[in-house]
């Protein structure tokens, strides 16, 4: 039977994605490739919200196609993903080595495309169409392809995106929201937990926004058909993910509940009271912020203001007070002033988050900010980076060292990549932390207690604190 090797850039949605190919690969004989020198096929998961993403995975095509061309090996390669939904054919056009494209919502028929190529049936194939009920078809998991993924999986609850933010192209690489039920959902979930999965991570364009498109009715349908005992009894209305959450949280042996990405809006008071509420919800939160100047929110069509984030952020650590909260944020957005950014820095002083994800603003094409006036030159976007990650950096790393001495409660994911003798474990607001561990940690929710830190990672001591 056939290799394959995967490469995936970009979001988890996207690992998760590539993890799907693969088990779908794996049930059917294939074998996983260590390299893409010893593979069969080669498949790149792309990413486009970025130029720089979707330039990195152009340039590793072309060396790989390059390389099994000047050693004379018969290789079937492919784009997947975003870049390859929202370039279609024009990717083989400029690569004409590349046999196939496949198109976010036919990551289901990879198996069936990539033999019909390797019988020779079909020479090329490009297939961006829509397809309805494909937000329920990334359902495969590879439990056994790494040890950490026994411990914690995702799952993929929704596709697409309709919120329109001027700087962005999901909504036309992933389409209109559409979501799964919650039976499908929880079928899944109970399946990983019987696995051995503990912890799991609800995965979404805007995952907050979830069955928010299916109407009242369908709804009333997918719950009537399941297990009443899954189904939320919770007396006032919240929004179908709050009923989600409140489903999934009653599976037993489940342990650690995660959602991401989120969008501010979908922080409504039903969610922050779900923080308070289910003990399996982890207190970390994503909440991508993108700018802190409401100029600058208002022209990215985000829907709130600087105020409504900051009542949100008031509202959950009432609610938790050590909630982990992490963002995303965009620096050199059209139009953006040193008074606008100075607005994002003082925005992250007052909440000082637990870590930032900063991306230098790029121009995508068909989205409105791409023509929109005053682009702001790449030096700025540059040094704006700079600052903003210098401060970032120094408010967590603050953060960092208020953990040395107290004790926290971990989920062991396996062996540290970099040392195998050193174990690696999450804490519930979603910190790194790095014990001297073996094989009968892996799985364990266990107590360490931190000695010292290091960057954006914790180092603790289970012996003091597990005797
Ligand atoms: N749910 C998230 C939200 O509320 O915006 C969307 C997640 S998006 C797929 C991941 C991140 O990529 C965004 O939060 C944003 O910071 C960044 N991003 C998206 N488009 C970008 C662009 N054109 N330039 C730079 N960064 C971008």
């Amino acid at each position: 039977m056939p290799s394959v090797y995967i490469k995936t850039y970009g979001c988890q949605m996207n690992e998760r994605d590539s993890e799907a190919v693969a088990a779908q690969l794996v049930a059917r004989g294939w074998s996983l490739a260590q390299s893409e020198a010893t593979a069969d096929v080669v498949l790149l998961n792309t990413c486009s919200v970025r130029d720089f993403a979707e330039q990195k995975a152009i340039n590793k095509m072309s060396n790989v196609v390059g390389t099994a061309r000047s050693e004379k090996r018969d290789q079937i390669v492919g784009f997947m993903g975003c870049m390859a939904q929202s370039r279609g054919q024009e990717l083989i056009d400029k690569l004409p080595d590349v046999d196939l494209v496949l198109g976010t919502q036919k990551f289901h028929r990879a198996a069936e495309y990539l033999d019909e190529l390797l019988a020779g049936t079909r020479k090329k194939i490009v297939d961006t169409e829509a397809e309805a009920k494909s937000e329920a078809t990334i359902r495969e998991h590879l439990l056994n392809g790494s040890a950490k993924t026994s411990v914690s999986a995702f799952v993929s609850i929704m596709q697409g995106c309709n919120q329109h933010c001027t700087f962005c192209i999901v909504p036309a690489t992933r389409g209109e929201e559409r979501s799964r039920t919650i039976p499908d959902i929880v079928a899944e979930c109970r399946e990983l937990v019987a696995r051995g999965v503990r912890e799991i991570t609800l995965l979404g364009q805007i995952v907050t926004s979830f069955g928010r498109r299916e109407k009242r009715d369908e709804w009333q349908v997918a719950r009537d058909a399941t297990d009443v005992s899954l189904v939320t009894r919770h007396p006032s209305p919240v929004t179908p993910f709050v009923q989600l959450l409140d489903a999934i949280h009653e599976l037993d042996g489940l342990e650690r509940i995660r959602f991401t990405s989120p969008h501010p809006k979908g922080y409504g008071d039903d969610l922050v009271e779900a923080y308070a509420r289910l003990p399996k919800l982890c207190e970390s939160a994503h909440i991508p912020l993108q700018s802190g100047s409401d100029r600058i929110l208002k022209l990215m069509h985000r829907g709130y203001t600087r105020e409504k984030f900051l009542g949100i952020i008031q509202k959950l650590r009432q609610a938790k007070p050590n909630i982990g909260i992490y963002t995303d944020i965009i620096v050199g957005f059209p139009g953006e002033t040193e008074e606008d950014f100075e607005q994002t820095l003082s925005l992250c002083r007052e909440v000082k988050f637990d870590n930032a994800y900063i991306f230098k603003y790029s121009e995508r094409r068909d989205t409105p900010a791409a023509t929109m006036p005053d682009q702001v030159p790449q030096a700025i976007r540059e040094e704006r980076n700079e600052r903003l990650l210098n401060l970032v950096n120094e408010i967590a790393a603050r953060k960092y060292d208020a953990f040395i001495g107290r004790q926290v409660q971990i989920l062991v994911e396996g062996p540290s990549k970099k040392n195998a003798a050193r174990y690696t474990g999450r804490t519930r607001c979603n910190r790194i932390v790095l014990f001297d561990g073996s094989a009968r940690h892996q799985g364990q929710l266990m107590d360490v207690k931190i000695e010292r830190t290091g960057s954006f990672t914790l180092y603790g001591d289970p012996a003091v604190v597990n005797l």
